[in-house]
């Protein structure tokens, strides 16, 4: 099996990866690897961060998915300025859509393993 070295930039205070399965704890790694396929759509990439991925600061920061926190701010970024009276109907359609399209409240799906600055890499 091949495997693939990635360079991602995550906040410091981002909780660090959780296993597969268990409770997501929005530490951003899947979406800042490469877009779901909502994402693929609002980034126009399949590969890279997510432009919808959004950084919380707080008690305790983590990551959250745009399309549901702020829909309408994703809806109109992905949307060319031509068609920004839209952005409002479809900001409400997308945060609807996006909860069932990222699976949210589900466990962690994502098998990216993690290695932070400093950190020795896992072998292949
Ligand atoms: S699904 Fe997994 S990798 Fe993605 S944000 Fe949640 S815990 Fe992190
Ligand atoms: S879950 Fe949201 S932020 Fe993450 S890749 Fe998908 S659309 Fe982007």
């Amino acid at each position: 099996m091949s495997t693939s070295h990635h360079i991602i930039h995550i906040e410091p205070l981002a909780p660090r990866k959780p296993a597969v399965g268990a409770p997501c704890n929005g530490c951003g790694v899947c979406c800042l690897v490469a877009p779901c396929p909502l994402g693929v759509v609002l980034s126009g990439r399949r590969t890279g961060a997510c432009v919808a991925l959004r950084w919380h600061d707080g008690n305790a920061g983590l990551y959250r998915c745009g399309a549901i926190v702020e829909p309408r701010a994703v809806a109109a970024n992905a949307l060319p300025s031509s068609l920004s009276a839209v952005s409002v109907p479809l900001g409400f359609a997308l945060g609807h859509l996006a909860r069932r399209w990222v699976a949210a409240g589900v466990g962690c799906d994502s098998t990216v393993e993690v290695s932070h600055a400093g950190e020795t890499m896992p072998h292949d």
